[in-house]
């Protein structure tokens, strides 16, 4: 990977495809211009930073996993709310990129990094909620009427869920802002399920279902002090 491919600083160095991302780097990264480094995928699955804030606020505690963690945008929010991130990503050049944008956002002294398939390493793995932002499939995920989380997430959303559940209850996860909420309120049968809609610019698009206390918006997971 070439400096340009992940940090198209000018519009002209920009493939066509990605111009449309480029115009809302700010909103991705609101330090963009420190030379913050994203690929090509990275462009088109990095959290706008106003939603990865509010998830940190919500995820507060000690110990944190970002057991997706592509370019860092989700890991870099959770080092400001809480006392540790594992940041994982099977992808080494996606974990070099969240480590550089984690320097940049003077909060990478609070991450681990690993590189690593984040199923494998689930029993090993200690931590007080994890957040989860897997793959949706490639660009297809909005094709559809209604999101499978079961079928159309790559690692099956539903077996992925129940392994995270070996580490903690405490789980956020980000799903397509069409993911099937029946089907996310199964998952937890005998709990409550929080499922949080995400809008930036007026535009609805994600959403994050918390589990376990992370469910119950008032409640504290152990504390970052
Ligand atoms: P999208 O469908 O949202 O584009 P990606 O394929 O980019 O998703 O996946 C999201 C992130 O998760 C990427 O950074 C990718 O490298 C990482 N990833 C995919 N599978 C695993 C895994 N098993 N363990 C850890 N990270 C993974």
């Amino acid at each position: 990977m070439t400096t340009a491919d992940i940090y198209p600083g000018d519009l002209e160095e920009v493939p066509m495809k990605l111009v449309k991302y480029w115009f809302q780097r700010y909103d991705l990264f609101s330090r963009f211009d420190e030379g913050v480094w994203i690929d090509e995928e990275g462009w088109y699955s990095v959290t706008p930073e106003a939603i990865a804030k509010d998830t940190a606020e919500r995820c507060k505690c000690d110990i944190i996993i970002d057991a997706f963690c592509g370019v860092g945008g989700n890991s870099i929010q959770f080092a400001k709310t809480c006392n540790k991130v594992i940041a994982i990503d099977i992808n080494k050049q996606r974990l070099d990129c969240a480590k550089h944008n984690a320097e940049i956002y003077g909060v990478a002294d609070k991450i681990e990094f690993i590189h690593g398939d984040f199923m494998e390493l689930i029993p090993q793995l200690k931590a007080d909620a994890v957040f989860l932002s897997p793959p949706w499939g490639g660009p297809e995920y909005a094709d559809c009427e209604v999101f499978d989380l079961e079928t159309m997430i790559p690692m099956n959303g539903l077996h992925l869920y129940n392994e995270t559940r070996k580490i903690t209850e405490n789980i956020a996860y980000f799903l397509p802002r069409h993911c099937d909420p029946d089907l996310i309120g199964k998952l937890d049968p005998a709990h409550i399920v929080e499922i949080e809609q995400n809008y930036l610019s007026s535009a609805l698009k994600s959403i994050t279902a918390y589990f376990g206390k992370l469910a119950v918006a008032s409640a504290n997971l152990p504390d970052t002090e």
